[in-house]
């Protein structure tokens, strides 16, 4: 992985003659198990064709896609995952620039990360976070980013470099990375109507883009409904049981995160586990993650890990970071 990848359209007619057998694949992968989250099952031997660097063929057997110049691979008694998506994160955390965080995090299995630059907005107001968005379109694995809401986090308490404005989101959400809104952390100002906050997450929904929620308050009365009416879409700042509930019977999706200093997957994961509720409004997500973090434990390899040992259904943990 050392290039972005074309775009399909551009792909696309190489991946239709790869698996129709018309032309060789540039790699195919044999004798594994494959983990399939769109199904939740183990298809025991599947076969895994790869061009230009996307998946062409995913079936019982490949063996029309190999010509002389494949390479193969033999997958016997390994499993074959999709790649892992850290649903909501803050690269500056683990004190790194993307393509430094990317580097420790790949070799873990992620490829996804949607991340918030809201640290660097802090310091250096919307020019830090074009650099941080920019550098994040450079990596060779999904980094997609949020536009920072809230900066200052909380108004008149803290003293800021920069400050973020209704209008530095409104240009933000025609960035080519921008995926939408940054946690709203000021939900107070969501639940009193505070014109700035409106202002922000109108420009993210007139672009067609989501508002990430962070209601961190233990309230489920009039507070919580107004902060759910106001659009968010999920909301990572659950710690009980009850506030994955809250969350996801209010058509939220419930993220629950295993970062450096966050453990809020046990306390929460039993609306699963226990409760049996459907697992697919539920986001395992980091939230932090400390270099020393990283490099020792894993990334979202750890939250599966943790999940699982929560009692979580190996394949439903998995499709909860996929
Ligand atoms: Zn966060």
């Amino acid at each position: 992985m050392t290039q972005k990848l074309q775009s399909w359209a551009d792909v696309a007619p190489r991946l239709i003659a790869v698996a129709a057998g018309r032309d060789a694949a540039d790699l195919v992968i044999t004798g594994g198990k494959l983990v399939n989250v769109q199904t939740r099952e183990v298809l025991e031997g599947w076969q895994v064709a790869i061009a230009e660097g996307r998946f062409a063929y995913v079936g019982p057997d490949a063996s029309h896609c190999i010509g002389p110049d494949t390479e193969t691979i033999d997958a016997t008694g390994r499993y074959l995952i999709p790649g892992l998506c850290d649903g909501h994160m803050h690269i500056e955390s683990g004190m790194l620039t993307p393509a430094e965080f990317a580097a420790a995090v790949i070799p873990h299995g992620t490829t996804t990360m949607f991340t918030d630059p809201h640290e660097i907005a802090n310091v250096l107001g919307l020019e830090g976070v074009r650099m941080m968005h920019d550098e994040a379109l450079m990596q060779p694995v999904n980094i997609f980013t949020q536009m920072p809401s809230c900066a200052p986090s909380a108004p008149g308490l803290e003293t800021t470099g920069f400050e973020i404005s209704a209008e530095d989101v409104a240009e933000a959400m025609g960035w080519p990375g921008i995926i939408g809104l940054g946690e709203m952390m000021n939900f107070p100002g969501v639940i009193n109507g505070d014109p700035q906050m409106l202002a922000e997450m109108a420009a993210t929904m007139n672009a067609g883009k989501t508002v990430g929620g962070h209601y961190a308050s233990p309230d489920k009365g009039a507070a919580f409904s107004a902060y759910v009416a106001g659009g968010a879409a999920d909301d990572h700042e659950g710690t009980a049981e009850t506030d994955a509930l809250a969350r996801v019977r209010n058509g939220m999706r419930s993220m629950m995160r295993l970062g450096s200093a966050w453990y809020d997957v046990e306390s929460q994961i039993t609306a699963v586990t226990e409760r049996g509720l459907d697992p697919r409004n539920f986001i395992l997500c980091t939230d932090d993650c400390m270099a020393e973090t990283l490099v020792n434990d894993g990334h979202m390899n750890r939250v599966v890990r943790h999940a699982i040992e929560c009692g979580c259904d190996p394949l439903v943990a998995l499709q909860m970071a996929t």
